[in-house]
Formats: structure tokens, C-alpha cells, sequence
């Protein structure tokens, strides 16, 4: 039987047009490919409730063990936390894959809030200077159009209050990286080591800073960058939408 999702309570023209959408466009959990109704997209997440609670989620002791292997990352993080574990082929790759290579700034924006609810609720206290995003290449950024991870930096933004600043003229790569993907665990840590510099030293120093990225496979993106801000004199946390499994 063809089921239409239930009609939501119209409270205004946007809310039509979401519903006359909802139906032209219906959107599908990325778990189980069923109808999502209106009032469950309205958080942004293209997922039912169901495959939101049976997702794997990420521990900082999963966090910790992917870290642990990179001398260089020893020490370095103060805070850190991550929504899910990464499936390879799974719902989170697929929601990662949306975020990376569908340009729908909203998504990102939904996943960094989720991720800032789970920074909160572990640390109640948490308070920012800075949030600042992992800058692409600028080849990558001419190619993709935008930077996923500064959509998350700005819906983790929005779970703190005062909301921190999210800048992305902080950091800056100082020379050309290869795609990590290929590459193992000694030649990732190569590969990025030194490539990340701190624009303003003086706009970090003393600073708690929340640095953002979408994945972290061996962290070793993350810590280059997170290097010069600490040696800059700020405290660096870390926020991932989704850590590699150990
Ligand atoms: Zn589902």
C-alpha cells in the first residue's frame, strides 16, 4: 500500500513549502531507506529515530586507542569527543558521504549541533574562545565548493553559550598534502606534519579552542594542526563527527 507521510500542522508558508516539498522530494533515512516524515526532518538529520539509536556511538576511549599509536598526538588534546564510530560502507559513511559530496550546508549544520549536545552533556562546564574548523586545500575547496567541516564548527558553535566565534583564518596549510586516504599510518603523520600554520599567534594564546573535523582515521591531520595552536599557547579540544574503528 503507498503510504503518504502524515500532513503536518501548516503554521505558515514555510511550513507549506516544506510540505508541498516533503511530498514532491520525499526524504529517506540513510539507515533503512524509509520515508522520513516532515516533522522528523525538521532537526536534519536524514535519519528515523530508530537508526539514530542503534548507530554505533563513539566513546572517548574509542577516540583515545585511535590516537594512542601517534607519538606526536601525545598530549595534545585536552577534551575530546565524537558521535559516531565509522562504518565502512554503513549509515555513518553514508551520512558522512552526504555532508562531504552533497552540498547541503543545513546537514552540516545539523550534525555539528548534534555533536555539540554530546560535547555538553559529557562536559556540562565546556566554554570556547574559538572554534575553529580544519581548512581543506585550497585545490580541494576551489573542487568541492565549500568546507564540511566549517558547517559542523558552526552548529557545535551553537550548543555553547555565549555561542563561540568560528574562524576560518586561524589556521592555514602551509604547503600542498596528498589525499591521506592511500597512505599508512608513518606516511599520513609525513605527509601532513608542518603543514599548518597559525595566522595570528596572538589571537589563540591563552585561548580554549575547539578544533573540528568530520573524520578522524589515525589523527594525524588533526594534531598538525592542532600543534601550532598549542604551541601558539592555547588549549586545543577536539571534535569529530565520526572516528575510524580500532
Ligand atoms: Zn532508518
Amino acid at each position: 500500500m503507498w503510504l503518504l507521510p502524515p500532513i503536518p500542522a501548516l503554521d505558515g508558508p514555510r511550513a507549506l513549502a516544506r510540505a508541498v516539498l516533503g511530498l514532491a522530494y520525499p526524504a529517506l533515512c540513510l539507515g533503512c531507506d524509509r520515508r522520513l516524515s516532515v516533522s522528523i526532518r525538521d532537526d536534519g538529520i536524514p535519519l528515523c529515530p530508530s537508526c539514530q539509536r542503534t548507530l554505533p556511538r563513539a566513546t572517548d576511549a574509542v577516540v583515545a586507542e585511535r590516537l594512542a599509536p601517534l607519538p606526536a598526538a601525545q598530549g595534545v588534546f585536552g577534551r575530546t569527543v565524537a558521535l559516531w564510530v565509522f562504518d565502512s560502507g554503513g549509515t555513518v559513511q553514508r551520512l558522512q558521504h552526504a555532508l562531504k559530496y552533497r552540498n547541503r550546508p543545513a546537514l552540516g549544520r545539523a550534525y555539528g549541533r548534534l555533536l555539540g549536545q554530546a560535547l555538553t552533556h559529557a562536559h556540562p562546564h565546556a566554554v570556547y574562545d574559538l572554534v575553529l574548523p580544519i581548512p581543506l586545500s585550497r585545490v580541494r575547496h576551489l573542487e568541492r565548493g565549500y568546507n564540511q567541516s566549517h558547517q559542523l564548527a558552526h552548529g557545535l558553535a551553537e550548543a555553547f553559550t555565549p555561542e563561540p566565534p568560528v574562524r576560518d583564518d586561524l589556521l592555514l596549510r602551509t604547503r600542498p598534502t596528498r589525499s591521506q586516504t592511500a597512505l599508512s599510518r608513518d606516511r599520513r603523520w609525513t605527509n601532513v606534519a608542518d603543514a599548518f600554520a597559525v595566522t595570528d599567534p596572538e589571537a589563540v594564546r591563552d585561548c580554549r579552542v575547539l578544533l573540528v573535523d568530520d573524520v578522524l582515521t589515525t589523527g594525524a591531520t588533526l594534531t598538525a594542526a592542532a600543534l601550532p595552536l598549542r604551541d601558539a599557547g592555547a588549549t586545543v579540544d577536539l571534535a569529530v563527527f565520526a572516528v575510524a574503528a580500532v
